[in-house]
């Protein structure tokens, strides 16, 4: 008979989006809300001295990435975890059930990246990575099995609207995990 697919104890969800879209706000409120574990994987990094050279031009630290999964192998493995970052296309596919990547109109990022400080090649960066929707079209290709759930983000409005959707959605995958 065909082996069983390894699959997480708990699932996994990967909330991405270009930096400034809101996720780390976002995953927070709805780890909070349904008692999952917020992991920012670039905070996750610095934490464990597993941080590697710094890029000069985007003013951030590279990650060495292999030792970053295999500090998270064994959390990923118990499940409940909300993985959040600004790329996903480099964890194992079989990890992550589910896949959100939250969006912001031109107008929204450009006002918090600015106020973030920002310099304007960053900005601009950031800006055309989000027009041309690149952090989407990694989460659907690294993700071919599952529904990549895009959530506009530009306002608190929209913020609760897409925690009560995500926290539903997940409940339903859960539900659907246990049988
Ligand atoms: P990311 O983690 O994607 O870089 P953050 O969660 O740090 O984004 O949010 C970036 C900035 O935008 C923060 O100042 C945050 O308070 C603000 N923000 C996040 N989500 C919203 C939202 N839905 N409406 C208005 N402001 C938001
Ligand atoms: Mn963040």
């Amino acid at each position: 008979s065909e082996p069983q697919e390894w699959r997480p104890i708990r699932p996994n969800m990967v909330i991405t989006g270009t930096p400034g879209v809101g996720k780390t706000s976002f995953s927070t409120e709805l780890a909070r809300e349904l008692g999952l574990r917020h992991i920012e994987v670039g905070v996750f990094a610095r934490e464990r001295n597993l941080l590697a050279d710094h890029d000069p031009l985007r003013n951030a630290f590279y990650m060495h990435e292999d030792a970053v999964l295999d500090e998270l192998e064994p959390l990923m493995t118990d499940g409940g975890i909300i993985l959040d970052h600004h790329s996903c296309d480099w964890y194992p596919e079989r990890w992550i059930q589910m896949v959100i990547c939250l969006r912001a109109s031109t107008e929204a990022l450009y006002d918090r990246l600015e106020q973030r400080g920002y310099s304007s090649h960053k900005l601009n960066e950031n800006m055309e990575a989000e027009i041309m929707q690149v952090v989407f079209e990694e989460a659907v290709n690294s993700y071919p099995n599952i529904p990549v759930l895009q959530l506009q983000n530009d306002n608190e409005e929209q913020k609760r609207r897409n925690i009560n959707e995500v926290k539903r959605l997940w409940r339903s995958l859960v539900r659907r995990f246990e049988n």
